[in-house]
C-alpha cells in the first residue's frame, strides 16, 4: 500500500552545498519549504570539486604519490564551513566527527598506498566519504536552525548489486528499507547521503557520476512522494548546454522521455536513471536553481504539454572516440552484431550510440574515449579467426569527435527537423561524421569533430529556435571612410535591428593596414578607433584570416571595406571555410572572369554567402534588382547606365565660370571619387561596374573587351601621380570647356553612359538632348535602366545617389544583415 508520507524529496547538487554563501541559500529554502509543507527529505551532493579531488586522491594513493596535501584541501573546506555556520558550541562534536572520518580515509589511502592497486570496490569506498561529509556537517548546520534533524547514511538504507562505481538498485529490499527508517523518523528532518549505497555484504557502492540525483528519485519513489526537486546552479534544463550556446534558454516542461534523451546525451544537470523511479510513479521532477530561488526552474512530468517549438534540446557530448568495424565478413550475419556488443557490455563499455549501414557492411559505434583502445583489442581477440581469415579488418578507433543530439517528443510528427538539421550543419561547414536516428524519433544524433561542436551547437540553436536573435559574426577590413561609417551606423541601428528583426551583429574582428583586434564576444563601437590604436596588434592579413577561421563562429561574416587587390587572394581560402564575404571592394569580381566564377562557385558549394550590392551603384538596388530579374526567369535585352557617381557629378556641376579641374578637386573632397580619382576618371571604375552587371546577366566578359571610351585627353592619361594628374587637369581646362559650350549650343547635356547590348559592353561620352532619360539627373546620381524580355515597353530604371561613404556604408550594412535571411531556419 502506498502512503503519502512526505511532500516533498529535495536534492541540493556539489554547487549548492559548495560554499557558505550557498549553504545559506539550503537553509532558507528549507525553511520555506518547511513554513509551507510537512519536512522534507533532504539528499546531498559531496561539495563541489570534492569527488573530483577524491579520485585524485586515490589515483595518487594507488601510484605511490604524496596525497597529503589535497587531504587538507578536503578537511579546511569542510572546517571552513563549520567555522563559518556553527555556533562555535556546536562546532566542536562536528569537528571531531569529520576528522573521524577524515582518518578513516588517510587509513584508506595509506592502504591504497601499500597495495598499489585501486580496485572499484575500493575507490567507491573512497568516493563515500564526499557525500558523508557534506551531509553530515549541513545536517548539523540544519540542526543549529530547526532542531530535531536526522544524518541517514544511505549505503545503509539503498541496496545494489556489485557493480561498483554504478551500481543497480535492488529495489524491493531498498523501498522497504528506505519506508521502515522514515517511518522511525516521522516527522524529523531527514538529511540523506546522495550517491552511495551498499551491496548486499554492506560494502559501499556508488551510482555512477552524478547519482545524488537518482538517489532522491530512489526516496522519492520509496515514498512515494509528491514532488523530487533537483536544486542545482542553472534554471532547469536548458535547451543546450548554457556554457557552450550563450543564447540557451530554460524549458518549462519534458516528458521523461525528453530528460533522459537529453540527460543521456550530455546534460548533466540530471543524471539519466533519475528518471526511472519518478517516472514509474508518475512523480514529478522539478529542476531549480539555488542561486534564484524564485525561478520556478523545469518541471519533468508524466502529462506534459506540447510546446511551440519542434524539438525540445539539444544536447551534447563533448568528448567521445569511435569505432568503425567493416568487412564483408559481417553482411548478413545476423549473430555479428549481437556478438559484438554483448562482448562490449560484458566488458562495461558503454556504447553511446550506434550506426549501422544499410548493407550491413560496417558497423560504426561511440565510446568514452578511455574505453577506445580497452574496446578494439577485445573486438580484436574476439574476433581474431574472422580477422585472420580476412572476413573483417582491424577496428579503426577515431577521436577527438564530439557527440550532439536533437531531442523532443513532437520531433516524429514534424516534417522536416533533419533537413534543417543538415542545413544548419552543412552552411557553418560542420562535417558530419556519423549520424544516428533512434527508432522512437525522439532523438537525432550526429557525431562531429570537437573542434566544430561549439559552432554547431550554436547554429543548430539558432536554426530551431527562430524566435531567437540571429548572430552575425563579422570580421572587417579597412577602417577608411566606408569601414567607420559602417560602424556608427551598426552601433546607432544596433538595438532597433534586434528589436526589430531579431538580428544581432557582433563586430568580432577588425583590421586595417596598421592594426588589427579581436574579441570573441563582440566589441563595443563606441571607441574602436582608440582600442585598435591602444590595444591593436600589428595587421597582418593573413594572420586575420587565420584567426577568423580559428575561431571558428557561426554565421561568420568577412567585410572588406578596402579599395585594394590585397584581400581578393584570401576570398577562396575564406569562402571554402564556409564564412559569407561582404565586400564593397570591386577589383574582385571584375578581374578576369574565371575569378568572378570561382567566387560565386565557391560560395555556392559552401552554402555562404556572396554580396557585393555595394559593387554598383553603391547603396542602390542594382545588383539586387538585376539577380532577382534573372531567378524569376526574365532576360536582359539591354542595359543603360550612368554608374560613375563622380563623373555624374563633374558634368552636373561644370556650369559657369568654374573649371573642370576645381570640380574633380570638390569631387574628390566631398569624398566622391575613389581613393585615386584617376580610377574614375579614366573610366576605369565604371568599367567594373558594367563588368560586374554583365557578369551577372549572364555573360562571359573580360576586362578588355570592354570598349571605352576616354574622356581625357591623352596628358590627363599618362599623368604618373595624383598630384601630377590634378597639373594636366589644369592644363586641359580649355579642351573640356569647349567640350561644355558644344553641348550647350546644341541644347543638349555631357554625360558618360554604359551600355550593354547584344553581349557587348561600351562606355562612352555622350551628349543627350531633353528627350533622354539621363538628362535630368542631379547631384553623383547613378541611373540605370534594364529592357528585358518583361520590362520591354518600358524599362525598369533605378536612380538615385550612387556615391558617398554614407549611402554605400548603408549598402554594405543591408548586404551584412540579408546574410543567412533564408538561413534553415524552423519555420
Ligand atoms: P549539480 O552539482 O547541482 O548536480 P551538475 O554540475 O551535475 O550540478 O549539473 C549542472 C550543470 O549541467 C550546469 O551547471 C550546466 O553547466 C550543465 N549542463 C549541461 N547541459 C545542460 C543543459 N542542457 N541544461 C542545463 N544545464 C546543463
Ligand atoms: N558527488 C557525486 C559526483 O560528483 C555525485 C553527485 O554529485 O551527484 O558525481
Ligand atoms: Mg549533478
Amino acid at each position: 500500500m502506498l502512503k503519502n508520507y512526505v511532500m516533498k524529496v529535495l536534492k541540493f547538487g556539489g554547487t549548492s552545498v559548495g560554499s557558505v554563501e550557498n549553504i545559506r541559500t539550503l537553509i532558507e529554502i528549507l525553511k520555506k519549504e518547511k513554513s509551507e509543507r510537512q519536512n522534507p527529505v533532504v539528499v546531498l551532493s559531496a561539495m563541489s570539486g570534492v569527488t573530483n579531488l577524491l579520485i585524485s586522491m586515490a589515483e595518487r594513493a594507488a601510484n605511490g604519490d604524496d596525497f597529503s596535501a589535497h587531504l587538507s584541501e578536503l578537511e579546511n573546506r569542510h572546517f571552513d564551513v563549520v567555522k563559518a555556520l556553527l555556533e562555535v558550541p556546536r562546532q566542536n562534536p562536528v569537528f571531531t566527527k569529520l576528522k573521524l572520518f577524515f582518518n578513516q580515509l588517510e587509513d584508506l589511502l595509506q592502504g591504497i598506498t601499500s597495495l598499489q592497486e585501486l580496485t572499484p570496490k575500493t575507490r567507491d569506498l573512497v568516493l563515500s566519504y564526499g557525500e558523508r561529509c557534506s551531509t553530515l556537517m549541513i545536517s548539523k548546520i540544519a540542526d543549529q536552525h530547526f532542531g530535531d534533524v536526522v544524518f541517514a547514511d544511505a549505503s545503509e538504507l539503498i541496496k545494489t548489486d556489485n557493480n561498483f562505481g554504478q551500481a543497480h538498485i535492488l529495489t524491493d529490499i531498498t523501498e522497504r528499507l528506505i519506508s521502515n527508517f522514515y517511518d522511525e523518523n516521522r516527522g524529523k528532518l531527514i538529511f540523506v547521503t546522495g550517491f552511495i549505497a551498499s551491496n548486499e555484504n554492506g560494502k559501499i557502492t556508488t551510482l555512477g557520476r552524478g547519482g545524488s540525483d537518482y538517489t532522491a528519485a530512489i526516496f522519492g519513489s520509496a515514498l512515494n512522494v509528491q514532488e523530487i526537486e533537483i536544486w542545482t546552479d542553472v534554471n532547469g534544463m536548458m535547451t543546450a548546454d548554457p556554457r557552450m550556446v550563450k543564447k540557451a534558454f530554460p524549458l518549462k516542461e519534458l516528458s521523461y522521455t525528453e530528460a533522459m534523451e537529453l540527460s543521456y546525451f550530455g546534460a548533466k544537470v540530471i543524471y539519466p536513471p533519475t528518471m526511472i523511479p519518478a517516472f514509474l510513479k508518475k512523480i514529478p521532477i522539478v529542476i531549480r536553481n539555488t542561486y534564484e530561488p524564485d525561478f520556478k526552474g523545469t518541471i519533468i512530468r508524466h502529462d506534459c504539454r506540447e510546446s511551440e517549438h519542434p524539438i525540445k534540446g539539444i544536447s551534447s557530448i563533448n568528448e567521445i572516440s569511435v569505432l568503425n568495424v567493416q568487412g564483408s565478413g559481417m553482411v548478413g550475419k545476423a549473430g555479428f552484431s549481437g556478438r559484438l556488443f554483448s562482448l562490449l557490455s560484458r566488458e562495461q563499455i558503454n556504447v553511446i550510440l550506434i550506426t549501422q549501414s544499410s548493407s550491413e557492411h560496417s558497423i560504426t559505434f561511440a565510446v568514452n574515449p578511455v574505453d577506445a583502445i580497452k574496446a578494439k583489442s577485445l573486438i580484436e581477440q574476439e574476433f581474431e579467426l574472422e580477422l585472420d581469415a580476412k572476413k573483417i579488418e582491424h577496428p579503426v578507433v577515431e577521436e577527438d569527435l564530439a557527440a550532439l543530439a536533437i531531442v523532443g517528443e513532437n520531433m516524429k510528427q514534424t516534417p522536416g527537423i533533419s533537413g534543417t538539421l543538415f542545413h544548419a550543419l552543412g552552411r557553418n561547414g560542420v562535417n558530419v561524421r556519423a549520424i544516428a536516428q533512434g527508432s522512437s524519433e525522439h532523438n537525432i544524433s550526429v557525431i562531429l569533430s570537437r573542434t566544430d561542436l561549439a559552432k554547431a551547437l550554436n547554429a543548430v540553436h539558432d536554426a530551431f529556435y527562430t524566435d531567437l536573435k540571429k548572430n552575425l559574426n563579422i570580421f572587417c577590413l579597412g577602417t577608411g571612410n566606408i569601414g567607420s561609417t559602417l560602424f556608427r551606423q551598426i552601433e546607432k541601428h544596433r538595438e532597433f535591428l534586434q528589436l526589430q528583426n531579431g538580428v544581432m551583429i557582433n563586430v568580432i574582428g577588425i583590421s586595417n593596414s596598421r592594426k588589427m583586434i579581436f574579441n570573441q564576444n563582440g566589441m563595443s563601437l563606441n571607441n574602436w578607433q582608440e582600442t585598435l590604436e591602444q590595444e591593436g596588434e600589428e595587421a597582418d592579413l593573413t594572420s586575420f584570416v587565420a584567426r577568423m577561421k580559428e575561431m571558428n563562429l557561426p554565421n561568420a561574416v568577412f567585410v572588406d571595406n578596402t579599395a585594394s587587390i590585397k584581400p581578393i587572394a584570401v576570398y577562396e581560402d575564406i569562402f571554402r571555410a564556409n564564412i559569407s564575404v561582404v565586400t564593397c571592394n570591386k577589383i574582385g569580381n571584375s578581374s578576369s572572369y574565371s575569378q568572378y566564377k570561382n567566387f560565386k562557385d565557391l560560395a555556392f558549394q559552401h552554402g555562404v554567402d556572396f554580396y557585393y550590392e555595394t559593387n554598383v551603384g553603391a547603396g542602390l538596388p542594382i545588383v539586387r534588382t538585376l539577380k532577382d530579374l534573372m531567378i524569376s526567369g526574365d532576360r536582359v535585352i539591354k542595359i543603360e547606365a550612368i554608374l560613375s557617381g563622380t563623373i555624374s557629378y563633374i558634368f552636373n556641376n561644370f556650369k559657369g565660370e568654374t573649371t573642370f579641374h576645381d570640380i574633380v578637386k570638390e569631387a574628390q573632397e566631398k569624398g566622391l571619387t575613389e581613393p585615386d580619382p584617376r580610377d574614375d576618371l579614366r573610366g576605369t571604375d565604371f568599367m567594373r561596374k558594367m563588368l560586374i552587371l554583365a557578369r551577372d546577366a549572364g555573360y562571359q566578359l573580360e576586362p578588355d573587351e570592354v570598349e571605352l571610351e576616354n574622356m581625357l585627353p591623352e596628358a590627363c592619361l599618362n599623368a604618373t601621380s595624383v598630384a601630377d594628374f590634378y597639373n594636366e587637369l589644369n592644363n586641359s581646362n580649355s579642351f573640356f570647356e569647349s567640350l561644355k559650350k558644344e553641348a550647350i549650343a546644341s541644347g543638349k547635356v555631357l554625360r558618360y553612359i554604359g551600355i550593354l547590348e547584344d553581349g557587348k559592353v561600351s562606355i562612352s561620352l555622350q551628349m543627350v538632348d531633353e528627350n533622354h532619360p539621363f538628362y535630368m539627373l542631379s547631384g553623383s546620381d547613378n541611373i540605370i535602366s534594364f529592357t528585358t524580355e518583361r520590362y520591354k515597353e518600358r524599362p525598369l530604371v533605378v536612380k538615385g545617389p550612387g556615391a558617398g561613404a554614407e549611402v554605400t556604408a548603408a549598402g554594405v550594412f543591408a548586404d551584412i544583415v540579408n546574410v543567412g535571411a533564408q538561413y534553415p531556419n524552423y519555420f
